[in-house]
């Protein structure tokens, strides 16, 4: 950059513009020159569908805020034709802060137009870019700026504290054991050599215990060798949605290295798409750890114990109609949209299909931290109106989601479009279906029926 453009320019905007250079990876160059604006991905964003005829919500719009600044300052074409390619710059931190507007409040990083794009650009990879590059400034929604802090500091994106949660474990133990007039059911901490090691989500400790008490149970039953850690059992990570990726390191590391010390088996990670894929596919290369151990989602092993014959099910204790939302995470970027359809018509006896589906699915809107960014509220309810359309037309009275964000989010559109439906999980759903020994196969265990709003957040 020109020496004229360092002295106007103030320091936030010079460092993120520096910073840019270091992030540019084959993939989000890829995605920065590709784009030949042909319009094709237009559709395929709620935000777009949400506010007919507003050209700013267009993905292609959007995305060519970042890359004007890619273009200006770290591509050839920019340096010397920048009126030809649009190149442009920043220099104010009121420019940022209309750029944060963009990244953070416009886009839920679904990657639904991703799928439309004949030329592969991926706008969500470099909208976390930019993400990253401002939060790298202290530019961000207040909400991600204590989520972070709170993971950084506290291990967990909910600032849970180690005494809360251990209390939570040995609270739901003991209901768990009334319930089943067992004595013996425990949730197990940090024991040593087990087969699996499960993590979950912080927002099942504070807003959702019973999804614990379940897994507990499923995990009781299947005569599962398994624990929980006292320490790095939160397998969410906020360094995806923030775009810090040394969040995103350190917090996979903790999970990791807790699993070594244990000598576990299996990382099964609860229900949960960006904690998922964050864990089992991104956290690797953010922590450069060489993880030695099987990382597997919940949904698979529910479905496995199902198939193995280590436990029974019996779907007649489903009976309410219930259609499944695909979380953009695990359906759109890491592939898994099968498995848990599998397990769901096992345990549900009237499973209704939502259109589109699977990689096609809409954002339940709380995508990409969406739910931390109150600011941005009424415009990600706005958008909700095409998931609410979704879930409407389906006739399901049960919406099930395997992801904690994806309860929010649908909790929350639920709740605004005024749709009557529950939301749920699957580890729900199983846990209820399941058939102990020695009790009548169609008795439903008092206080674990499917209830109304059962999974809201507070
Ligand atoms: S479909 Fe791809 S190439 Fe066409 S405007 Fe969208 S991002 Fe650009
Ligand atoms: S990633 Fe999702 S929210 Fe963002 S522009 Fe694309 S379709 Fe819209």
């Amino acid at each position: 950059m020109s020496t004229t453009e360092k002295q106007t320019r103030s320091w936030k905007a010079e460092r993120v513009l520096d910073g840019m250079g270091k992030k540019l990876s084959r993939q989000i160059t890829g995605s920065l020159v590709a784009c030949v604006h042909c319009g094709m991905c237009t559709e395929s964003c709620h935000y777009v569908l949400a506010n007919p005829g507003d050209p700013t919500y267009a993905p292609a719009y959007k995305a060519d805020k970042i890359r004007r600044l890619f273009k200006r300052h770290h591509d050839w074409t920019g340096k010397v034709f920048p009126w030809w390619v649009k190149a442009g710059s920043v220099y104010t931190d009121e420019e940022l802060e209309e750029l944060k507007d963009i990244v953070f409040g416009r886009c839920t990083n679904c990657r639904r137009c991703t799928f439309s794009c004949p030329m592969g650009v991926d706008l969500a990879t470099f909208n976390r870019m930019a993400r990253g590059l401002l939060v790298s400034v202290g530019i961000m929604p207040e909400g991600v700026a204590v989520v972070s802090k709170d993971q950084w500091e506290t291990g967990n994106q909910m600032g849970v504290l180690k005494e809360d949660y251990l209390e939570t474990l040995e609270w739901m133990e003991e209901e768990l054991q009334d319930e089943l007039d067992d004595p013996t059911v425990s949730i197990p901490v940090d024991q040593p050599d087990c087969d699996v090691v499960y993590s979950i989500n912080p927002r099942e400790v504070k807003y959702d215990p019973r999804t614990i008490s379940d897994a507990a149970k499923i995990f009781h039953v299947a005569r599962e060798k398994w624990t929980m850690a006292s320490e790095g059992w939160d397998m969410t990570n906020f360094g995806l949605f923030s775009g810090d990726d040394a969040l995103g390191g350190s917090v996979a590391s903790r999970l990791y290295e807790k699993v070594n010390e244990l000598r576990g088996k299996t990382l099964v990670i609860s229900e949960c798409g960006h904690g998922f894929r964050s864990t089992r596919c991104e956290g690797p290369n953010w922590a450069k750890f060489d993880v030695p151990f099987v990382m597997e989602s919940s949904i698979f092993t529910m479905l496995r114990y199902i198939k193995e014959g280590r436990i029974k099910v019996d779907k007649s204790k489903n009976p309410k109609p219930v259609t499944y939302h695909d979380s953009c995470n695990f359906a759109r970027s890491c592939g898994i949209t099968e498995e848990p359809r599998e397990l769901l018509h096992l345990v549900c006896e009237d499973v209704r299909e939502m259109y589109p589906n699977r990689a096609e699915n809409y954002c339940c809107t709380g995508g990409g931290g969406a739910m931390s960014m109150s600011e941005y509220t009424r415009e990600r309810l706005k958008s909700g109106v095409v998931k609410a359309n979704q879930l409407e037309a389906t006739g399901a009275e049960v919406v099930v989601t395997s992801c904690h964000n994806c309860v929010d989010g649908l909790t929350d559109v639920i709740r605004h479009y005024k749709l009557g439906m529950e939301v749920t999980q699957l580890v729900n759903l199983v846990a209820n279906a399941l058939v102990i020994e020695g009790k009548p196969a169609h008795a439903v265990v008092p206080g674990l029926e499917v209830e109304a709003g059962s999974n809201a957040q507070a």
